[in-house]
């Protein structure tokens, strides 16, 4: 039998017992003869012991073992001695003495520590070694988190009556605002399938179906750019129910919330029950936000009507074109820096105002750039509306409703996190209402749907839609958890006609709508019921509750902050033939993809062998030769100069230095500069130190130091300060071709 127990399992009552344990070596420690090691597996760890006296062939053995090697144990289970108890873990106070040890496999030393979860290792180091980070603590808990959360979800909704339907992943495009994924389809050349950005219009059909409640733990695909809480494909809760209104699918959805918080995150207060509702205008005008965060105050004024006659023109001008003037009063404000002041401004402009003013609150008199156009009523209607004291800050935006709410109540997000005025120990669950049915797509310039096109308008606002469609509220709601969107969704339009109306309005014409959603249409034909529902964004929702910053610490496998899978090397080009056989051409030059990846193509297409080697990130030629275990002869360092002629490669061996005017005599040029950091990134696509000898990729010239063939084999950065490549000094010659010379 491999093991008996689990590393988290054995206490004080099995003193005494013979136990098998299996894992990893997470510490080993020698100690006056005695070696201890912490065994660890999935649930936890366990301290072993190898005593010469007991058996000297295990002790022997014990002492070749390294971190992350895999063993099996046999051994007695013994009290800790006093003292030597460790409260912290399970299995504090036992320990087991070892008779027997198995190594089931040995482990290179690991690219960075798994044992010690305090410091965060370099990010792009721990993507490509998932399967070691996973390993960590803190990972591992998270996955366990999220696997108990998908179980508690899936036994509640079947006890509510919902079935679990698996919808395709090769679908028609589904519309939700983002770029899709397009696949291919060999058998029918020129076409593709697109993959789902949600299963929303399959789920819609299930309704037709008369599935009545449907639920899916369901992966999703949107090729948009990459933030802390987005990925390429994510996965939702994804629901839809038939006969029901707004009331139906808030209820469920919040007693499924509340449930989820309460049994796994027990310490934790969720700041109101039940779920407090806001509309979306009334959250934009308090928090500036559709997703407020409403753990802390800090609300937002609108200062409109008292401004707007002013003889500030940039004030009444903008509420005459219906915009708002809107105020952020800071209280103990008065204290910002200049520098500070101009930074919040700053950020206000990164939302899309195009200033941000602001009146300092003294005793008698008040500070401000802008207080020579107020008149005195103006400044103290301000200072009422906004409820502010000597001392404080006012923070003014004058633009359309949308960028002044957006701008300042960025702005206060981040005045929350520099007072500190969110309370970690709380979950502030909001739903928000009312959402416009419709927005005007800047990019587009054009009416686009907030959410998607089937949502249904509120029913007295029907009447609005062939005049003022902007005006149109959607029966839409989105689930607010800590400032972030956990959920959102709708009730459907299941009517042919109004559909048809609302595709008019976002000038989809009718061809087209029958091209796109003909489907939905002739489903629609057949006897539709009444339908809504939502989906959730479980990994922002599992984010939340693990209390981290970013969406990739929840997800197993995720891609970068380039859509990247830096673990599996995708995306990666495929061999021509593939590509052909999909009736597709690419029209890429090998200079988007990444120096490593081209690098590597090109050495795979000339059949070259090379050693792929992953290290910490460095800088130096020193620190290179160190993590790699390479000498600093063999490293072969590229440089790039500027000379009277262009651009020129030099490549020399990293135990010698250049001789800079030898370069400058051998090319008869006056000067020899080093590329800036920009001109060698725009070049080579490397950063500084990473660059690597195949200056032909780059179409310069190169000339390699003679002494570099003192090596059979040379190593070198491949284009990245965490991958280097090992290949036959030979070889790179061959594909090179330099000119080989005496610059050292
Ligand atoms: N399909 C929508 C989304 O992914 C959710 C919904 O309306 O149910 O945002």
């Amino acid at each position: 039998m491999f093991r008996t127990h689990t590393c988290n399992e054995l206490t004080k009552s099995e003193i005494g017992t013979e136990v098998n344990l299996c894992g990893w070596v997470n510490t080993r420690r020698d100690h006056g003869g005695l070696i201890f090691i912490d065994l660890r597996d999935r649930y936890g760890l366990t301290q072993v012991v190898f005593d010469p006296s007991n058996n000297n062939n295990s002790f022997k053995i014990a002492d070749k073992l390294r971190s992350e090697f895999v063993i099996k144990i046999s051994g007695t289970v013994r009290e800790r001695p006093e003292g030597m108890r460790n409260s912290k873990l399970n299995t504090g106070e036992i320990e087991v003495l070892v008779n027997d040890i198995d190594v089931l496999n040995k482990s290179k030393t690991p690219p960075f520590e798994i044992c010690k979860t305090k410091k965060e290792h370099p990010e792009d180091l721990r993507l490509r070694y998932r399967y070691l980070d996973l390993r960590r603590d803190k990972m591992k808990n998270n996955i366990v988190l999220r696997h108990k959360m998908i179980k508690m979800i899936r036994d509640f909704m079947d006890n509510e009556g919902f079935l679990e339907v698996e919808t395709p992943i090769l679908i028609k495009g589904t519309p939700e605002g983002s770029r899709e994924y397009l696949v291919p389809a060999r058998l029918h050349p020129g076409t593709f399938y697109v993959l789902p950005q949600s299963p929303q219009q399959l789920k819609q059909l299930l309704m037709v179906a008369g599935m009545d409640k449907y639920f899916q733990i369901a992966r999703c695909f949107r090729d948009e750019d990459q933030r802390g809480d987005r990925q390429p494909e994510f996965t939702q809760l994804d629901m839809e129910m038939s006969f029901v209104d707004t009331e139906d699918i808030i209820d469920i959805n919040e007693r499924l919330m509340i449930r989820l918080i309460e049994e796994l995150l027990p310490d934790k207060k969720i700041l109101k029950k039940p779920v407090p509702r806001i509309t979306w205008h009334e959250a934009m005008e308090k928090y500036g936000s559709d997703k407020p965060d409403t753990r802390f105050g800090l609300e937002l004024s609108n200062i409109s009507e008292i401004v707007k006659n002013s003889e500030f023109k940039v004030f009444s001008d903008t509420i005459k074109k219906d915009g708002v003037v809107k105020a952020l009063r800071v209280e103990d404000g008065g204290s910002f820096t200049r520098s500070e002041i101009d930074k919040y401004e700053e950020l206000a402009q990164i939302y899309g105002a195009k200033g941000m003013a602001n009146i300092i609150i003294g005793e008698k008199e008040h500070k401000s750039p802008i207080l020579k156009f107020l008149s005195d009523k103006e400044v103290e209607g301000i200072i009422k509306e906004t409820e502010a004291k000597p001392g404080d800050i006012i923070f003014i935006v004058a633009d359309d409703f949308v960028t002044a709410c957006e701008s300042l109540g960025n702005v206060r997000l981040a005045l929350g996190e520099k007072f500190e005025l969110i309370d970690e120990n709380l979950m502030a669950l909001l739903w928000v209402t009312d959402f416009p049915l419709f927005e005007w797509g800047k990019e587009e310039n054009a009416i686009t749907a907030s959410h998607h096109p089937f949502c249904m308008p509120h029913d007295e606002d029907i009447k609005l839609l062939d005049k003022e469609p902007l005006k149109v509220r959607a029966k839409a709601y989105d689930f607010v958890l800590n400032g972030s969107e956990v959920g959102g969704g709708s009730i459907r339009i299941h009517d042919r006609d109004l559909q048809k109306k609302i595709f008019e309005i976002l000038k989809i014409s009718e061809d087209d709508a029958k091209d796109r959603f003909g489907h939905m249409l002739k489903a629609f034909e057949y006897g539709a019921p009444p339908h809504g529902g939502i989906a959730w964004g479980l990994d922002r929702v599992v984010m939340q509750f693990a209390g981290e910053p970013n969406i990739r610490e929840v997800i197993p496998f995720p891609k970068d902050q380039k859509a990247r899978d830096l673990m599996l090397d995708a995306p990666s080009v495929m061999p021509e033939e593939t590509v052909k056989e999909m009736h597709i051409m690419t029209t890429a030059k090998m200079d988007d993809v990444s120096p490593f990846m081209n690098l590597k193509e090109f050495l795979n297409k000339n059949h070259t062998h090379f050693e792929h080697l992953e290290h910490e990130p460095v800088i130096t030629s020193e620190q290179a030769a160190k993590v790699r275990g390479t000498t600093l002869e063999q490293a072969a360092k590229a440089i790039i100069f500027e000379t009277d002629t262009g651009k020129v490669m030099t490549v020399v061996s990293a135990a010698n230095k250049i001789n800079e005017s030898k370069v400058k005599d051998l090319l008869k040029s006056s000067k020899l500069t080093l590329l800036t950091e920009e001109k060698l990134f725009e070049l080579t696509k490397c950063k500084k130190g990473a660059v690597h000898p195949f200056g032909n990729l780059f179409k310069i010239k190169v000339l390699t130091d003679k002494k570099l063939k003192n090596n059979d084999e040379i190593v070198f950065n491949a284009g990245s300060n965490i991958d280097s490549m090992k290949i036959k000094y030979s070889d790179y010659l061959e594909l090179v071709k330099p000119e080989i010379v005496d610059i050292t």
